[in-house]
């Protein structure tokens, strides 16, 4: 059986967590104090050895990606934290953001030091005002107490730390259409390659990184490499925050192993609401494509949930019950899609929208089978074919919930949202 594994959320029941005196009460900036003893090189070992893979849903081994900056390039370095959370049930960052920013904010230091970076920024998303001001807070406490700027630690090593807050477009927290909207352009993917590793922010070489790998950084060098791989599995190496939300008794964030499977998260959580039963839930957010109850017992790893035909992307678990209308969860996964289409290449551009239009006759009751392969035919034109992942991840729920609930789609039994929700009858509904 397995059980939660606290190490970023071991402090949040307390309601100062996320002061610097908090966190250095349970040995916070002791890792830190350590790495700047390490060759900055070893570091980037230990990293890699420990098995850590990023935490934004790609799941690229983080060390390798530090060892990708090129040595002979001699343009600054810089280290760009991804705090720019928008996929939809994914909510992980904010929430440790709140309670325990200095988890990321002495990662960024650890992480700038390995990599030989003396500015970093964090690209937060705008809408979450009380995140990037309690961030701002940390990341001044830092400064305060010589924990970031000049000479930290009397190591001689230098850091500024910008938090950056984004204007609230989705396609932001896709790397590169970050680094444009950091630099003060409108935020769309670039070409890659070249990977910000080569030429990144500025043309430089940058390192991009989820806020929960780069936090995860300084438990690795506290424990070493061994002790975080002695979590998890062979290939997905550690803990994670499991994020359930939805049909579920206890929502919430549950850190544990990675490969602890639904079943086991369902138990810590309380199971699914009284009376009712699983009908169907993403493993990591809405541009993963959706498991069914058959699927409770798989491992929460990259490599199993890849295997039974999904994503393991985020771990934002939203559960729904055999209440809710498969048709009415893609539609509005897919109207959140076309709204956040950037509008750079076609397929993304005029195929959200166009499966929105099917999607919501289909709801209405009138769907077909022509209207079935309507939607496959869409997907197919944007799978592979759009300029980013945002395209390819849209059409995940479609494809899915068609091959689990096909007889949905043409069964014209979806009550109207109006009927279920009559407080919402004013809204776009
Ligand atoms: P990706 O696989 O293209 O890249 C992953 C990372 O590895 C990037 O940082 C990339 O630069 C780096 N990389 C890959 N190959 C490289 C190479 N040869 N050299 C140097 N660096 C290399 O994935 P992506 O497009 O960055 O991210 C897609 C994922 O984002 C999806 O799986 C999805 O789960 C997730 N996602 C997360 C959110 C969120 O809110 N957290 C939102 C949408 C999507
Ligand atoms: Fe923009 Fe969509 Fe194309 Fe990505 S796939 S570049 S979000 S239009």
């Amino acid at each position: 059986m397995t059980t939660l594994t606290p190490v970023l959320s071991r402090n949040w029941d307390r309601a100062d967590s996320f002061t610097l005196a908090a966190y250095r009460e349970n040995g916070g900036y002791e890792a830190l104090r350590k790495a700047l003893t390490m060759q900055p090189d070893a570091i980037v070992d230990l990293v890699k050895a420990s098995g850590l893979r990023g935490r934004g849903g790609a799941g690229f081994p983080t060390g390798m990606k530090w060892g990708f900056l090129p040595k002979d390039n001699p343009k600054p370095r810089y280290l760009v934290v991804n705090a720019d959370e928008s996929e939809p049930g994914t909510c992980k960052d904010m929430p440790l953001l709140l309670a325990n920013p200095h988890a990321l904010v002495e990662g960024i230091a650890i992480a700038s030091y390995a990599i030989n970076s003396h500015q970093a920024f964090v690209y937060v998303r705008g809408e979450v005002l009380h995140v990037i001001r309690r961030l701002r807070h940390a990341v001044a406490e830092a400064y305060e107490a010589g924990l970031l700027g000049k000479d930290i630690l009397g190591s001689g090593f230098d850091l500024d730390v910008v938090v950056h807050a984004g204007a609230g477009a989705y396609i932001c927290g896709e790397e590169t259409a970050l680094l444009d909207s950091l630099e003060g352009y409108r935020g769309q993917p670039r070409l890659k390659p070249p990977f910000p590793a080569v030429a990144g922010l500025y043309a430089s070489p940058t390192v991009v990184n989820n806020v929960e790998s780069i936090a995860s950084v300084p438990s690795i060098v506290a424990n070493g490499a061994e002790w975080f791989s002695s979590m998890g599995t062979e290939k997905s190496a550690g803990f994670g925050f499991f994020s359930l939300s939805g049909h579920v008794k206890r929502p919430g964030q549950y850190e544990a192993p990675l490969g602890v499977t639904l079943r086991e998260l369902l138990d810590m959580a309380g199971g699914i609401r009284d009376g009712h039963r699983l009908k169907f839930w993403t493993p990591g957010g809405s541009s993963t494509p959706i498991f069914t109850e058959e699927h409770i017992d798989i491992p929460l790893d990259f490599e199993s949930v890849g295997a039974a035909g999904s994503m393991l992307g985020t771990r934002a678990l939203q559960i729904f019950d055999e209440t809710t209308s498969v048709v009415r969860v893609v539609r509005g996964w897919i109207e959140f899609y076309a709204h956040e289409s950037c509008g750079k290449c076609t397929p993304c551009r005029e195929g959200n929208s166009w499966m929105v239009q099917v999607l919501r006759r289909i709801e209405a009751g009138k769907g077909t089978q022509e209207d079935i392969d309507t939607l496959l035919d869409i997907c197919d034109n944007l799978l592979g074919r759009s300029f980013c992942a945002l395209g390819d991840g849209a059409t995940s729920s479609v494809t899915s919930a068609i091959k689990y609930f096909r007889e949905e789609f043409t069964a014209g039994t979806h009550t109207p949202a109006w009927e279920l929700f009559p407080y919402q009858r004013t809204t776009r509904w």
